[in-house]
């Protein structure tokens, strides 16, 4: 699953996937970008997204970490992106970040409580994972699960039942512990795998199989 977080993005994301079957692209524009160039991307997005070019819409969602990004902006482009993925049948990717109540008021208020959606890359608490896997959401762990200070995270891999459970990568970003400060990619994703497969007491294969059928089920196009 390839994020395309700009026009540019997009255009090579769906590039690739018509070049290699097993690239599936997802888009929208970053909540770190929407202030910036959220206006002009969206009907560019949306397009894709009624062209069936898309098997998810995000990353969406709030970051309120860094302080300068405007939360009504990003608001008001959750909500729109929300509106998007309900109208083309689409799971949405959230990205989310020290802005959980937010985004629990705004998703309960706008999108359909069954409808698919990913929280991607969770670094949240236990509680916040408890309130993501109560509305029927998947969770997905990066490669920081298995960073040294990452105990919390560790809880939260045990909590998470196998049938709400994603792992990425976040290439370029996170590479997991024994890659630290290297340029992310997918062959690392094992040892993600094996670090949440050790934490749940079970087969790095049980893992890999449910994480995989999950995906499948999401992107039911892939
Ligand atoms: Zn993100």
């Amino acid at each position: 699953m390839n994020i395309c977080t700009d026009p540019i993005t997009l255009e090579n994301g769906l590039q690739l996937a018509e070049k290699y079957s097993q690239i599936c692209n997802a888009g929208a524009t970053t909540p770190h970008d929407v202030e910036k160039e959220g206006e002009n991307a969206f009907p560019i997005f949306a397009k894709a997204a009624r062209d069936k070019k898309l098997l998810a819409v995000g990353e969406t969602g709030l970051d309120y970490y860094y302080k300068e990004l405007d939360k009504n902006v990003q608001k008001d482009f959750l909500i729109r992106y929300l509106h998007l993925a309900l109208e083309c049948d689409l799971p949405v990717i959230f990205h989310c970040r020290e802005a959980f109540d937010d985004l629990f008021k705004i998703t309960d208020a706008e999108y359909e409580r069954k409808a698919p959606a990913i929280l991607h890359c969770f670094t949240g608490s236990l509680k916040e994972a408890e309130e993501v896997l109560q509305r029927g959401w998947h969770l997905s762990l990066s490669g920081i699960v298995t960073f040294k200070n990452s105990a919390t995270l560790r809880e939260v891999a045990k909590i998470v039942p196998l049938n709400q459970l994603l792992i990425e990568t976040d290439t370029p970003y996170l590479a997991p512990q024994s890659k630290r400060g290297k340029q992310n990619e997918p062959s690392f994703i094992t040892e993600t795998a094996r670090c949440i497969a050790e934490v749940k007491g079970v087969p790095l294969e049980e893992v890999a199989l449910a994480t995989f059928e999950n995906a499948a089920q999401l992107f039911k196009n892939s």
